[in-house]
């Protein structure tokens, strides 16, 4: 009696967990994120007021997760996938991971440059010159172009070609140039080189600003962090350089992206779906760009970010981001051939 009794509510226990656990499955979204900045908490707990849906986050290096999602396979309980850089989301693209995403909302706020089908950008970085100001003049690197320029030998300092900013910029001469002449460009750059490319983007401008080279090319959001640096020392750097947006009289200048796609196979696509929708809203642009001082992709959204304000308005090159995905293996060859390490 008593044992059947147990059972019966043993049973009633296990009906209550398998049910509550069903309910939780749908009201969950597995996010793989290689972005992490203060903004996030906010951007995050705001769709879960929204839409009751619990975000579970896995952060990562963008190559990790890339990875790992591949490793997972059929299994991987990543529902979306955001990362940074049109050359990785395009991996992610070409490696099958993403699943085709049809939404008129994301169509009507994201500009058609700004996505493909199955991935999607939320924010928008420039790759600029900074160039230090007692060593050479605004006139002198007005273009990507210029820096291949002989008048600067010993003068370019960079990171190394075969990071994704590089390849990025570079494929998106390929795509503007054609090979030859891009690969012209990439020789020159090397013949200019004041030292072989090491570190970051920031690396980049200390140096610039230390005179140990001229002139590089760097992200906005790190040119930003420094503008917005109470730090001594960080003021001199700002003081030291000058930032130029390159290619305004032509191309304008090379934009690269952070975005994400729904994944092929996400356990909960419709909230998948949902959360990008999420990510175009107005409040949500403004997280996630102001993040990373970098600017909103829904044009309508307005940005109250000092160090952007400062850098001003500029031409950004309409090339399509998806369009880069296309030259950036070529992009790897040609650097590879003109010694960019
Ligand atoms: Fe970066």
């Amino acid at each position: 009696m008593f044992q059947s009794r147990f059972r019966t509510l043993a049973g009633i226990v296990m009906l209550a967990t398998t049910a509550t656990s069903l309910i939780a499955e749908e009201k969950v979204l597995n996010l793989y994120s290689a972005r992490h900045y203060q903004t996030d908490e906010a951007l995050y707990s705001n769709f879960t007021k929204q839409t009751g849906i619990k975000i579970n986050r896995i952060e990562g290096k963008e190559e990790e997760l890339l990875e790992r999602i591949r490793n997972e396979g059929a299994n991987s309980p990543a529902d979306v996938l955001l990362t940074v850089d049109a050359a990785r989301l395009a991996k992610a693209h070409e490696l099958g991971l993403f699943a085709p995403v049809k939404s008129a909302l994301l169509e009507t706020r994201i500009p058609a440059n700004l996505r493909t089908d199955d991935w999607f950008s939320f924010s928008t970085r420039a790759r600029v010159i900074i160039f230090n100001k007692a060593a050479l003049k605004a006139e002198d690197v007005q273009s990507y172009d210029d820096l291949a320029n002989p008048k600067l030998k010993g003068k370019v300092c960079t990171r190394s070609g075969s990071h994704p900013y590089n390849l990025s910029l570079m494929a998106s001469i390929i795509a503007h140039q054609g090979e030859a002449k891009a690969e012209s460009w990439a020789k020159g750059v090397v013949a200019n080189f004041a030292r072989a490319p090491k570190g970051g983007d920031t690396d980049q401008i200390k140096a610039v600003a230390a005179g140990e080279c001229a002139v590089t090319i760097s992200n906005t959001y790190y040119v930003a962090r420094i503008l917005r640096s109470d730090k001594p020392e960080d003021r001199k750097i700002a003081d030291a350089v000058g930032i130029v947006w390159p290619n305004q009289n032509t191309t304008g200048a090379h934009i690269n992206v952070s975005g994400g796609g729904v994944l092929k196979n996400a356990p909960h696509k419709e909230a998948a779906v949902k959360f990008l929708e999420y990510l175009a809203s107005d409040d949500a642009q403004r997280y996630f760009a102001d993040g990373n001082n970098e600017w909103p992709v829904v044009a309508s959204v307005k940005v109250d970010n000092p160090a952007l304000k400062r850098m001003g308005a500029f031409k950004a090159d309409p090339l399509p981001v998806g369009n880069l995905a296309m030259y950036v293996v070529k992009a790897q060859v040609i650097f590879d051939k003109a010694g960019y390490r």
